[in-house]
C-alpha cells in the first residue's frame, strides 16, 4: 500500500499509546497487517516494474503524504507528539527498507523484503483486485483514518 496510507495509521497509534517504543513497534507490525489487506499492486503488470514508473509512483505517493500532513497540520493533530512521530515512522519503516532493497541488495534488506513479500502477498495470492479499483480502494481507506484521527 502506499506510504500515504501507512503513515495515518502511525498517527492514529501514537494517539491512543503515548509510549513512543510501543508507538513505533505496533507502527511496524500494522505495517504488515495493513498490506495483507488486497490493494491491487500484485496486478501490477511486470512490464511496469521498473525504476522508473517505480519512482514516479513513489514521488506521487510522497507528494499526496505532504499534502494529508499538511491538512492534518492545519487541523488541531499534534503531529509532533513524540509518539506520533514514532508511531508514524514504524509504520512506514517496512517501505522504506523496501526502498533500499531496491538500491542496495543486501544481505538483512534481502530478508527484511522476503519478510515483506511474505505478508504483502499471503492474502492477494488467491484474492486480489484489479489495480484500479485497488487504487480507489486505498483511497477510502485513507479518507476513513484521516476521519478517525481528526
Ligand atoms: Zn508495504
Amino acid at each position: 500500500m502506499f506510504l500515504t496510507v501507512h503513515a495515518p495509521t502511525g498517527i492514529i497509534i501514537g494517539q491512543y499509546i503515548s509510549n513512543p517504543i510501543l508507538a513505533f513497534i505496533i507502527g511496524f507490525i500494522f505495517h504488515y497487517i495493513l498490506d495483507m489487506i488486497p490493494h491491487g499492486d500484485t496486478k501490477v503488470d511486470s512490464k511496469y516494474k521498473n525504476p522508473i514508473h517505480i519512482g514516479t509512483a513513489a514521488l506521487f505517493d510522497f507528494i499526496l503524504l505532504f499534502f494529508v500532513l499538511i491538512l492534518l497540520f492545519f487541523s488541531n493533530v499534534n503531529l509532533f507528539k513524540p509518539s506520533i512521530i514514532t508511531g508514524m515512522l514504524g509504520a512506514m519503516l517496512p517501505d522504506i527498507l523496501q526502498g533500499f532493497y531496491y538500491i542496495y541488495r543486501g544481505k538483512f534488506f534481502k530478508k527484511m523484503q522476503n519478510i515483506h513479500n511474505f505478508f504483502h502477498d499471503s492474502i492477494s495470492k488467491k484474492y486480489e483486485m484489479n489495480f484500479v479499483p485497488g487504487i480507489i480502494f486505498q483511497l477510502i481507506i485513507l479518507i476513513i483514518l484521516i476521519f478517525i484521527i481528526t
